[in-house]
């Protein structure tokens, strides 16, 4: 049975990652959600508050494991027999950095094979350092990242402020 992983910090995890995840989840049997528990940025939340804000906004999904992973991505990928990665693709910005990072795992696991998916067009301006950025600034998040995270970020930030029109 082919294992496919998708790993990321989820920094929180956006409606963006839930996206990727969805579609995965329609393509491959078996698909681990991988959280990288210590990445060389700094996070906002703990590596168990991602875990759970991820499990919490997959909750709905079939054949999905959601694990905390460290290290290379290719040892933990080897170590569960995952035979496929997942990425998601925004725009062509993402490109460069993607076509590197597949070129570097596919010659450090010969076999591994880089899927990437594209988001639907709505998330596609989506990152988890912009809804962090609004967050912090008191913007509404709600329409950008599952309900468990937008509660959340409201109690770390306090509450949203009113749009203004226009
Ligand atoms: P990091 O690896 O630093 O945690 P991200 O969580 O932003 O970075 O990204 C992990 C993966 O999720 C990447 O493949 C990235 O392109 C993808 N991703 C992040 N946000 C989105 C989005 N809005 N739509 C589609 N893919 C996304």
């Amino acid at each position: 049975m082919t294992v496919a992983v998708l790993p990321a910090s989820f920094d929180p995890i956006t409606c963006g990652h839930v996206d990727i995840a969805t579609r995965a989840s329609r393509v491959f049997p078996r698909l681990v959600v991988a959280v990288y528990a210590m990445p060389k940025k700094n996070v906002l939340f703990s590596l168990d508050e991602r875990l759970t804000m991820v499990r919490e906004s997959l909750a709905g999904l079939p054949h999905i494991d959601v694990m905390p992973f460290d290290g290379l991505f290719v040892d933990f990928a080897r170590r569960i027999g995952a035979s496929v990665e997942v990425r998601g693709l925004r725009a062509v910005s993402d490109f460069e950095y993607e076509y590197q990072h597949a070129a570097a795992n596919r010659q450090m696991l010969p076999g591994l094979e880089v899927v990437s998916l594209f988001p639907s067009t709505q998330y596609a301006f989506l990152s988890s350092s912009i809804v962090k950025e609004i967050a912090e600034n008191g913007g509404d998040v709600s329409s950008m990242v599952p309900e468990p995270v937008a509660r959340r970020l409201r109690e770390r930030f306090g509450s949203v402020q009113p749009a203004v029109g226009g």
